[in-house]
């Protein structure tokens, strides 16, 4: 039984929350059989949440889901994108020019072609914001002031880099193919033929430009009603959610998916993975959550018992590490990613991972990190001597 986020995409629009559309796009990605566009309608025509590929098979695709809803590119008015992965941000570049739409990302959105924004802006504008929020607040605050940024309290306890917003901090970008990963391996890139028609499609594609970047407690206004921006570094430090406090839908992104875990991506000079947990709990914990609308797979209600299973299974993934550690002693990102990952997981993804995981336990104290040569080595403590 393949998972459900495997599903080929249908060709079937289902309507899964009031005003907002399921619409399957076919990807090509390990492991992923589509990617859901939403679609949000109001009087204006629609807003689309994620239109992905870029290229020409998933292009006819969203016109032809359009088409079955009953609108064409021309009716676009707003497209968000949730991160920066190519499955969610494919088609928004060239909806943006055709429709003349609005293009919404999370403020550090970055990718290959589009750079984030200024460290000048992104540090004026989080000092503004300091995104600190309460999950409950943001649903109170539907009813509060307009101005009022709600503060998410539990979850970004006192620091900062749990909602790390300043770009200039972190890596946001994954390692350029051929370029040395942070952990000190090459990352080698697909095989060579995919990466010829990757590049052949670069020439053709639109950049993804964000004409808006939003911050966390941000509101938008799609499917008639306002939708909170809820920042969800972990994934990617760009990823966002969108949650809708009236009907208690939470357009995940690959935030929480129903049934395979997430990638968290190791990054430099950050605790990815604690960016992730923290924000794990919070979309779990906002008030009235009870949809996950997410970017792969089927709609799915119980949002905290997802989140739960979730954080279990990278608290297992670390035990797995600590033992693998202690049987192998002092070891390189590589070696350990071995140690952990079944042979067919093996690469610079399996090797991302156990990065951010290896990260986690060193921001902990239970772990000590450091260089040799070109490489990170490391050493998970016994539980015994962890905090
Ligand atoms: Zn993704
Ligand atoms: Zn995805």
């Amino acid at each position: 039984m393949p998972k459900q986020e495997q599903e080929p995409a249908s060709e079937e629009v289902t309507e899964v929350a009031p005003g907002v559309l399921r619409m399957q796009l076919p990807i090509w990605l390990p492991g992923l059989g589509h990617v859901n566009m939403y679609g949000l309608v109001d009087e204006r025509g629609l807003a689309v949440v994620d239109p992905g590929l870029p290229g020409p098979q998933s292009w006819k695709a969203l016109k032809s889901r359009l088409k079955t809803a009953g609108y064409r590119v021309r009716d676009i008015h707003t497209v968000v994108v949730t991160h920066s992965h190519p499955d969610h941000f494919g088609g928004a570049g060239r909806i943006a020019r055709e429709a003349g739409a609005e293009l919404v990302t999370h403020h550090s959105f970055s990718t290959w072609t589009v750079k984030g924004p200024s460290p000048q802006r992104a540090i004026s504008d989080s000092e503004a914001r300091r995104a600190e929020v309460d999950a409950a607040a943001i649903a109170q605050s539907v009813a509060g002031p307009p101005d009022e940024i709600p503060t998410i309290a539990e979850a970004a306890p006192d620091d900062p880099d749990i909602l790390h917003d300043d770009t200039e901090e972190t890596e946001a970008t994954a390692t350029p193919w051929g370029r040395e990963t942070p952990w000190g391996t090459k990352n080698p890139g697909p095989p060579l033929k995919r990466r010829l028609m990757i590049r052949a499609m670069r020439v053709l594609f639109t950049p993804p430009e964000p004409t808006k970047r939003v911050h966390h407690g941000d509101r938008l206004r799609l499917a008639k009603r306002d939708w909170f921006v809820i920042h969800t570094p972990g994934h990617t430090v760009d990823h966002l959610c969108l949650f809708d406090p009236e009907t208690g839908a939470l357009l995940c992104g690959d935030h929480v998916l129903p049934t395979i875990t997430p990638h968290v991506s190791g990054v430099r000079k950050a605790d990815s993975l604690r960016s992730y947990l923290a924000t794990l709990d919070l979309v779990a914990r906002l008030d009235g959550v009870q949809l996950g609308l997410p970017a792969h797979g089927h709609p799915f209600h119980d949002v905290p018992g997802r989140v739960e299973a979730i954080k279990e299974h990278h608290q297992e993934r670390m035990e797995l590490l600590r033992s693998a550690s202690m049987a192998v002693g002092p070891a390189s990102v590589q070696d350990l990613s071995h140690e952990v990952f079944p042979k067919r997981h093996w690469g610079v993804m399996a090797e991302s991972e156990t990065f951010a995981h290896l990260e986690h336990l060193a921001h902990a104290g239970q772990a000590e990190r450091w260089q040799e040569g070109d490489r990170l080595m490391y050493r998970v403590a016994p539980l015994s001597s962890g905090a």
